[in-house]
Parts: C-alpha cells; sequence; structure tokens
C-alpha cells in the first residue's frame, strides 16, 4: 500500500511527537528541509517496515499490550514509549537504515 506522508503535520505536533503513522498516513511536525526532519523520516519508515512486517493488527496489538504492561510496572510515559520494542528498534536503526527508492518516494525525498 502506498503511504500517504505529510509534513508540518498538526496531529503529531497536538502531542508533541515528532512523528506518527497510522499506517499508511505518516505524519511528521517539522516540515520537509527543517534539520532533524530527515531521522524522523527515517524512524517513522521502519514503523512502517515494522507494520509491513507484522501486519497491522498484530504490531497494533503488541505495541499497545506492550505499553500498556509497562506502565502497569510504573514506567513513566515517555519511559515507556522508549522501551516498547518496536521504539527500541527503530530508536536502534533510525541512523543506519538505507530508505528503498519507493520509500524516499513516498516521503518526497
Ligand atoms: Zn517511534
Amino acid at each position: 500500500m502506498r503511504l500517504r506522508v505529510y509534513y508540518d503535520h498538526w496531529l503529531p505536533k497536538l502531542f508533541k511527537f515528532a512523528g506518527l503513522t497510522i499506517y499508511p498516513f505518516v505524519m511528521l511536525a517539522g516540515a520537509k528541509d527543517a534539520p532533524g526532519t530527515a531521522t524522523v523520516a527515517r524512524h517513522e519508515c521502519i514503523h512502517v517496515r515494522q507494520v509491513r512486517r507484522e501486519g497491522l493488527f498484530l504490531f497494533a496489538l503488541k505495541y499497545f499490550v506492550e505499553l500498556v504492561s509497562l506502565l502497569a510496572r510504573g514506567r513513566t510515559y515517555d519511559q515507556a514509549i522508549h522501551e516498547v520494542s518496536f521504539e527500541k528498534e527503530a530508536y536502534a536503526d533510525q541512523d543506519k537504515i538505507e530508505m528503498t527508492h519507493e520509500e524516499r518516494t513516498d516521503f518526497a525525498l
């Protein structure tokens, strides 16, 4: 499925997120040419790959269950969101993935 990628979008800004993927929609808070936006784009691109690998339903379910269980074990929201395994993978790889031609096209990069 082709992505719909939006830069300088209000929704991630509302939640003070740098980016937000609600597959197949990817919304980034920063303008396309703003410093740091390319890193956020690669981070969200990893989430797109995770959704395609796991399937949307399982991705959302696992993400939600992990987040709730971390919160139930006393993590703050900011701690918990960084400990979800999908986020750990995205943060670990966001500076080293090579986007495919199709991904660069979808992200207009
Ligand atoms: Zn993320």
